[in-house]
């Protein structure tokens, strides 16, 4: 399978993990980059560079404001005597409060949705970075389009929890809203199917509105997970878009078996849908050995997800987005593209 990557990723670097209300070592780091390109490398797959495709994709996503803050932040930080190099809120606005903000420190909280997404100083090219490779790797499924056609693009950081004008969960860009779009300039109708064991908000809240792009995303039950506010049954969208979300949510700890049910669901979704280009959020933190320890699939089991959802016989273009069990990040991207290779 052709692979897309940009050695940019690195730029961007965690240092701060607060969860729970205490710090943790961070967990979407370069490392976890090296580890799916290690074991990509070893089976043999075809490495291409990203491309440069300037900041006119970013802007269909992205709202001017966001944007602007996404790019300047780090340095403004630093400017203004901020003691950690890393941007990080102290507050968002609550439910309750109106106003935008005209100081840096709620600017930061208007812009963020957690405290998951630390903005170090080279954040915005790793950011832009992982973009491109989406673009990229979507571009040689374009230019094939047969009904076997598929490309993955290794990006980091990911992107699925990005909205249009906030960062949050280790998300920046959304990277593979941001490719969706790019591929509707030449077909009409595109799906997105989240496989990442959290739910796709941000990709969601893009989307919402829409009728040309299906959203439809597999997660552990949002309930006691995050994002915690989103991910539930009953979101389906909106306006044009109603009816063209659809979330499933999943039982803590299922396993593969019970998995492929569910994504059965997904498929007869999305086969009524008949997308000319599939898009697939691959997250590989539903395996049964990752940190953030929500559901149970084994690295078997990402074989047996990728042959079912390869079944659905449409251009595809697979996104890497969470996964953080770097002692099996290679084993389990390498099983997910055999699987989808048959
Ligand atoms: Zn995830």
């Amino acid at each position: 399978m052709k692979i897309v990557y940009s050695p940019d990723h690195a730029k961007h670097h965690p240092k701060t993990y607060i969860k729970a209300g205490s710090f943790h070592e961070p967990q979407e780091v370069p490392g976890r980059a090296e580890a799916l390109s290690k074991g990509l490398n070893e089976a043999g797959h075809e490495f291409i560079d990203a491309k440069d495709y300037g900041p006119a994709p970013r802007a269909a996503i992205h709202t001017p404001g966001y944007l602007h803050f996404l790019e300047t932040i780090a340095d403004r930080w630093r400017a203004a005597g901020m003691d950690n190099e890393e941007v990080l809120p102290n507050i968002h606005p609550g439910r309750h409060m109106p106003s935008y903000p005209t100081g840096i420190i709620g600017e930061v909280g208007y812009y963020t949705t957690d405290l998951s997404a630390p903005i170090g100083p080279e954040t915005w090219e790793g950011a832009v970075a992982s973009s491109n490779v989406a673009l990229t790797a979507t571009d040689i499924v374009l230019d094939d389009m047969s009904d076997n056609a598929v490309a993955y693009g290794l990006c980091r950081p990911p992107g699925h929890h990005a909205y249009q004008d906030q960062a949050g969960g280790f998300c920046f860009l959304n990277n593979i809203a941001i490719a969706a779009q790019h591929a509707l300039s030449k077909v009409k109708r595109v799906a997105i199917l989240d496989v990442d064991v959290h739910h796709g908000n941000g990709t969601q809240g893009i989307f919402y509105n829409r009728k040309d792009v299906f959203t439809v995303s597999l997660h552990c039950d949002p309930i006691d997970y995050y994002p915690f506010f989103a991910g539930h049954a009953h979101e389906r969208g909106e306006g044009d878009g109603d009816g063209f979300n659809l979330n499933v949510p999943i039982p803590p700890n299922t396993g593969d078996d019970v998995y492929l049910e569910y994504l059965e669901t997904a498929k007869t979704a999305l086969r009524a849908f008949a997308p000319d280009v599939l898009f697939v959020a691959l997250g590989l933190d539903a395996f049964e050995g990752d940190p953030l320890d929500g559901l149970s699939i084994t690295t078997e089991g990402f074989g047996r997800m990728a042959a079912s959802i390869s079944e659905l016989n449409v251009p595809t273009v697979l996104i890497q987005e969470g996964g953080y069990n770097r002692d099996h990040l290679g084993a389990n991207i390498v099983s997910f593209l055999k699987g989808f290779e048959g």
